[in-house]
């Protein structure tokens, strides 16, 4: 099995995973990966509960089709954070349920430039998410969207779209995969914890995760 087919296995297969998972449900969610000058990314209208390689649609940048597959309508944001940033090669977008409910707080900042908007609760957030925008709402699949996460991409990895759910790139597909898990884990524990007398990480914690990890 050559490289790419292996790679193409492994989205399929992160899909399925996000579905039994209740990560993704009914055909929301799409994940891409690129490939030298292409895009491989799940096919509009299919659930990630079932796709196999041959099954991905393959576009370009420009949004130009190589096979019959149609891409996921949101597929203008994924091309807009590979055009850039050229140092990720994956995107996963899910609509996943604490991510979302997170998306749907009143409270949360809508700039991208904001201070970190979530509280600092464990390393793995610095180490996989941090720094988090927060996008304002628009249509899904709009260009308006495509444009926002445009803007934001240079600066962030992950994105939470307000009302709709998140968006988290990589350099590979598992950087992109434990980003993903780990915001949505993150969005769960803010929630467990909402009401509770919490014991946050400081900042000399929070700039030591930035040092060693070289964070964004
Ligand atoms: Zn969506």
């Amino acid at each position: 099995m050559d490289t790419s087919n292996e790679l193409l296995e492994q989205l399929c297969e992160a899909g399925a995973s996000f579905y039994a998972r209740g990560y993704a449900f009914g055909s929301t969610g799409n994940l891409s990966a690129r490939i030298g000058d292409r895009v491989r990314i799940t096919p509009t209208g299919r659930s990630l509960r079932s796709l196999a390689p041959a099954g991905l649609a393959c576009i370009d940048l420009d949004g130009k089709s190589y096979n019959e597959h149609q891409p996921s309508k949101e597929y203008p944001f994924h091309l807009a954070f590979y055009r850039q940033r050229a140092d990720v090669n994956a995107i996963v977008h899910l609509h996943a349920p604490h991510s979302v409910a997170l998306a749907c707080l009143d409270d949360l900042p809508d700039d991208p430039g904001a201070a970190e908007p979530l509280p600092a609760l464990t390393p793995y957030y610095f180490m996989r998410v941090a720094p988090l925008a927060v996008l304002p709402y628009f249509r899904p699949g709009s260009p308006q969207l495509a444009e926002a996460i445009e803007q934001a991409a240079p600066d962030h990895n992950c994105l939470l779209l307000r009302n709709h759910g998140t968006v988290c790139a990589g350099v590979n597909l598992n950087a992109a995969v434990d980003a993903a898990e780990e915001l949505e884990a993150t969005a769960q524990l803010y929630f467990r914890l909402r009401g509770e007398r919490v014991r946050y990480l400081t900042d000399a914690q929070i700039e030591e995760l930035r040092r060693v990890f070289k964070t964004k």
